[in-house]
């Protein structure tokens, strides 16, 4: 038998909220890494889905969806004080479970900020208050600076979560490969003030996900290799991008939100329709959805540079930062569909994890716009891995599973730190837990820009000065 290395001990309960893919795919690392006693796990979850898993694991499973009204009641009589919440639901609210965790004394951690159920596209609200920026500075405003609240991980799986650590390692490379001499930076403006001087103008997070399966999709299916639900969600938001100060064309369609830091833009259309140009090195260059992620808006936050100027502070450099997504092909045609429909959802959904024949999914970041161009680093695990280092995973659920076995362990080694992002974690201990799981993790430099053949078979309007201008990464 496999002996595995326990990363922590926990004393606490641990409370599962939702239990489809990633809660799954994540149930057999805590077992593994996690010292604890099976019978101190409970998942709470709104439908059957899993429970064969639960039970082969002879973890308690209970089907009894989460809502606005019984919240409080139903998940806060699980918890006690050094107990850990980990939301891996769609549709149920991040913040209304993070502020419950906190009031009982139990550590939380989430992947993505769920508004409660019809949040993302409720009509009601403008787009900049259905946007992922407005849901970060409502959730960043429940920080007490000062108080030992318990520790709160929120958006930690992927991306948004493992790839704000790839960033970390990449600018690390750049700088020892460009002559760059730098210590690890021990703080936010150490790490900003890296990225400025290396010259990092974009930062893309570039993902392409290549598995299949054997059965085509169906007319009226939504195929995807992670939630179908969670996706639809996040392509119907309005499309969102950290902005940069390099920046110098004002994207047609884009507003700045009146509140906050700032750091973020949106277009006034769904990111499943926003298709940008990028690289991966097993792909080459293809177009991606821009899809908003709240690791476009908190790495560009991260990365700003702001200096006195006078009486005032300016911000003197930020990245432009956003998701390139080119999800598995039968993604693609369901996500061509569903924009087809003016995204009235599919009636029926097909999950793909047993099923998938081949494929990677190739996720990592691209930074560029410094003294050597453009470099990929990132994860570029096959599916043929990913099933040997672990049950009930695809190449994709790993990446993001044992990301958040990653921030739980830093959840348990720190559990006093409060509200945290992804970029304000120990970017090398969530490293270590993660790398086993990964397959090949590879940086690569590339002479790639996004005008690369551009104008030889129509004449684009494009910036030729600066490659990385948005204006040329965009396909309009
Ligand atoms: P899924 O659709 O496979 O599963 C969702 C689960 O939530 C299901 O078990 C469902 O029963 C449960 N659920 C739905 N409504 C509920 C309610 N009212 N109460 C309790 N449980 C409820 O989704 P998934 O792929 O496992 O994704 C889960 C979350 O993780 C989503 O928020 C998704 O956006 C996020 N995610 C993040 C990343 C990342 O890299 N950061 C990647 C994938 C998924």
């Amino acid at each position: 038998m496999t002996e595995y290395t326990h990363h922590t001990a926990f004393g606490g309960r641990l409370v599962i909220i939702g239990f489809g893919s990633i809660g799954q795919g994540v149930l057999p690392l805590i077992l593994r890494h996690i010292d604890m006693p099976v019978d101190r796990i409970v998942i709470i979850t709104a439908d059957d889905n899993g429970r064969a898993v639960a039970e082969q694991h002879g973890v308690a499973f209970r089907v009894e969806p989460v809502t606005r009204e019984n919240y409080e009641d139903l998940v806060g009589k699980e918890l006690t004080k050094g107990d850990f919440l980990l939301n891996l639901s769609v549709d149920v609210s991040s913040i209304a479970l993070a502020e419950l965790a906190r009031d009982k004394g139990a550590l939380y951690l989430d992947t993505c900020i769920e508004p409660w159920v019809g949040g993302y596209t409720d009509t009601s609200l403008p787009p900049s208050l259905r946007s992922n920026y407005a849901l970060r500075e409502e959730f960043l405003a429940k920080r007490r600076p000062g108080k030992k609240d318990p520790t709160a991980v929120i958006t930690h799986g992927a991306n948004p979560g493992l790839v704000s650590h790839f960033v970390k390692q990449a600018l690390l490379n750049i700088a020892a490969d460009t002559g760059v001499k730098t210590a690890v930076p021990a703080d936010r403006a150490g790490w900003s003030n890296l990225a400025k001087t290396l010259g990092v103008k974009v930062i893309h997070i570039a993902e392409r996900d290549t598995q299949v399966s054997a059965t085509p999709k169906k007319v009226d299916e939504f195929v995807n290799t992670w939630s179908i639900d969670g996706f639809v969600s996040e392509g119907s938001q309005p499309t969102e991008l950290g902005w940069g100060t390099h920046e110098r064309h004002w994207p047609f369609n884009a507003s700045r939100h009146a509140f906050g830091s700032d750091a973020a833009i949106f277009l006034n259309r769904p990111g499943a329709s926003t298709r940008v140009r990028t690289w991966t090195p097993t792909e080459g260059h293809f177009h991606g959805f821009l899809i908003t992620h709240s690791e476009a808006i908190s790495i560009a936050d991260y990365y700003t540079v702001t200096e006195e100027q006078g009486t005032a502070r300016s911000v003197t450099y930020r990245p432009t930062v956003h998701y390139a997504y080119h999800p598995c092909d039968a993604a693609v045609m369901s996500v061509h569909e569903l924009a087809g429909k003016n995204w009235v959802q599919q009636k029926t959904q097909r999950l793909m994890v047993d099923e998938v024949i081949s494929g990677i999914d190739e996720l990592g970041v691209l930074l560029a716009g410094h003294a050597k161009n453009a470099y990929w680093y990132g994860s570029q695990l096959s599916i043929e891995e990913a099933r040997k280092l672990c049950p009930h995973n695809n190449a994709t659920s790993l990446q993001v599973t044992v990301a958040v076995l990653g921030g739980m362990v830093w959840a348990m080694e720190n559990p006093e730190a409060g509200i945290v992002e992804p970029d304000e974690l120990d970017f090398k201990r969530v490293l270590d837990v993660c790398m086993p799981y990964l397959g090949p993790v590879v940086g690569v430099y590339s002479d790639w820009t996004p005008l690369l053949n551009r104008g030889e078979l129509f004449a684009e309007d494009v910036d030729h000065d600066d490659p990385w201008q948005f204006k040329n990464v965009l396909v309009v």
